[in-house]
């Protein structure tokens, strides 16, 4: 039904010849493999081999045109993880005389985005692997717009959560199974294979244990116009409540205590919280707020993204639910609880989104750190942390251990055993915890939503020297302030001096409030310094260095 290509847009026997004649045509970006994402012209796909197809003629175009290094190991992946062998892209080339002895291809007209999804079970995969990468590589390329057509390869079924890829677009999302429904061979009139990594912020532990990713590139910002876009796609209405968002005046005491909630994320197979009840009893009781229970099996998907969007705490397990704390108003509060000898320093996918620079949610961490108060499961299957499959001695080793050592993804046994214990939340800690939180949001509130605009470089930096004595020098430096600063309110502007001897290599860096400065402690007469300036915004918003001064006394 939605499957069905609009044939009528386009003339067949037109894009017939222009593959006949022109062949397939591709052109990428990136370096290697794992930054790669290519654009092809007439990109086609054997269900038959189930294998893309590059047709070459004397007008192709293949750029990288890498030879047999496409192979070692890929063109691309095809997922957003990087470097995974199970994950790459590659096709398979064809001459375009070829086609004389093939079925007549079905030709696809519409913008299409090729990628495969690494777990779409999984939310938190979903989100942080397909979705705002999909997204983001689909603002990328303006051929991509909200009706472009999106082809998971894959190999899964839709999995629980296909409507959230229904956002993407309002196209139906193909399947690798559907391909095949298009006859033996169907070409993409204009597609692009692969997705952006720049919004990853976590890998999972294939090479080194999980971890955040080396060189995080998105903020806060990227992740709160992803879930804008997409709360509206859901048709969820932003209740404001007293949370500060940037740009809005805050509503200072106004009933805000009443409206203020904490949700509870509870997950109903797995990884329970046993004592749920007695911790919504102590929250109500001793922080006097409300409290909305939600789990994945109760409420649809937008409910409870609906109810997280005007939370002002989230507690949950640690698990894929988790995810969802990108729904969260700026000034909420994550609580991420940890089974029994799971040590939340090295398991921080959510600690990580909520401290992205611009997210503004307070993360905190709760550990169940009572033996007592643990339940295991060794008997169940191994996917679900049973360990009665083991060797007698590692299963006394991994009872007896207090704590998961770092490890690899994703069979480990101990981790799988520890990560599904059921456990009853101590309240005394818990709520002590709570209040903790309450009361750094409220540290948190009086800060001022702060700018992110950095200081441009210093102008007309200059130096001036003279010579005292024959053991003592001046070297004076002065500047102008950067040309951005005039339209700006700043509450701290600062400047920061390096001064080098010529040919050392080390320096001496100053922090200054004005904007010139002399110096006389540690320069010498007849010395060549090299004197570098930067402005910085706020302590923290560094600026740009202006260029190397050369200063000779
Ligand atoms: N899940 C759920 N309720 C449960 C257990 C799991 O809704 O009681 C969901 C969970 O949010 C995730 C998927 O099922 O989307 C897989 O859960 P799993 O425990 O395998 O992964 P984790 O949550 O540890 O990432």
């Amino acid at each position: 039904r939605s499957q069905e290509l609009s044939q009528a847009r386009i003339d067949y026997h037109v894009a017939l010849q222009a593959l006949q004649e022109q062949g397939t045509r591709m052109v990428c970006t990136g370096k290697m493999h794992t930054d790669r994402i290519c654009r092809f012209d007439y990109l086609c796909y054997s269900s038959e081999a189930e294998e893309f197809v590059f047709f070459q003629s004397n007008f192709s175009v293949m750029l990288p045109n890498l030879g047999s290094r496409r192979f070692q190991p890929a063109l691309l992946d095809l997922s957003s993880v990087e470097d995974h062998n199970t994950q790459y892209f590659n096709f398979l080339e064809l001459p375009v005389a070829a086609l004389k002895f093939m079925p007549k291809p079905v030709f696809v007209p519409d913008a299409t985005l090729i990628l495969n999804r690494f777990n779409p079970d999984n939310l938190m995969h979903i989100f942080h692997d397909d979705l705002l990468p999909a997204f983001y590589t689909m603002k990328q390329y303006s051929d991509l717009d909200g009706e472009a057509r999106l082809v998971f390869m894959e190999g899964w079924g839709e999995g629980p959560y296909f409507d959230l890829y229904r956002l993407l677009s309002s196209k139906q999302p193909l399947l690798k199974e559907h391909l095949k429904n298009f006859g033996k061979l169907m070409c993409f009139t204009k597609s692009y294979v692969g997705l952006s990594k720049m919004t990853t912020w976590y890998q999972y532990g294939f090479v080194q244990p999980q971890g955040p990713k080396a060189n995080v590139l998105v903020s806060g910002n990227e992740i709160r116009q992803f879930a804008s876009s997409v709360m509206k796609k859901m048709n969820i209405t932003i209740v404001k409540t007293g949370e500060s968002d940037r740009g809005t005046v805050e509503h200072e005491n106004k009933g805000e205590a009443n409206d203020q909630y904490v949700v509870i994320f509870s997950r109903s197979t797995t990884r329970l919280i046993l004592n749920e009840a007695e911790v919504v009893m102590a929250i109500v009781q001793e922080l006097q707020m409300r409290v909305v229970t939600v789990s994945l099996e109760e409420q649809s998907f937008p409910s409870i993204i609906q109810v997280i969007s005007g939370a002002s705490i989230l507690v949950s397990m640690h698990g894929a639910q988790l995810i969802t704390s990108l729904f969260l108003p700026r000034g909420a509060v994550v609580v991420e609880l940890f089974p029994f000898a799971v040590n939340p320093e090295h398991y921080t996918p959510y600690k990580t989104l909520a401290s992205l620079p611009g997210m503004d949610l307070h993360y905190m961490s709760w550990r169940n750190t009572k033996e007592e108060n643990t339940v295991t499961y060794p008997d169940r299957p191994w996917e679900q942390g049973g360990i009665i499959h083991l060797e007698k001695e590692d299963q006394k080793r991994i009872l007896k251990s207090k704590e998961v050592p770092r490890h690899l993804c994703c069979r480990n046994p101990e981790w799988l055993f520890r990560i599904y214990q059921d456990t009853l939340v101590d309240i005394p800690s818990f709520i002590e915890l709570l209040k903790e939180a309450m009361k750094t949001k409220l540290n948190l509130r009086k800060g001022k939503a702060t700018s992110t605009v950095h200081p441009g470089r210093v102008r007309e930096a200059q130096c001036q020297t003279s010579v005292q004595t024959t053991k003592e020098a001046k070297l004076s430096v002065s500047w102008q302030i950067p040309w951005n600063l005039k339209y700006l309110k700043v509450r701290e502007v600062k400047y920061e001096v390096w001064i080098q001897e010529q040919g050392e290599n080390t320096y001496m860096p100053y922090i200054l409030p004005q904007q010139n400065y002399t110096f006389s402690e540690n320069i010498k007469p007849f010395t060549t310094y090299l004197v570098w300036v930067r402005c910085i915004f706020n302590k923290n918003l560094l600026g740009p260095f202006a260029d190397v001064l050369t200063c000779r006394t």
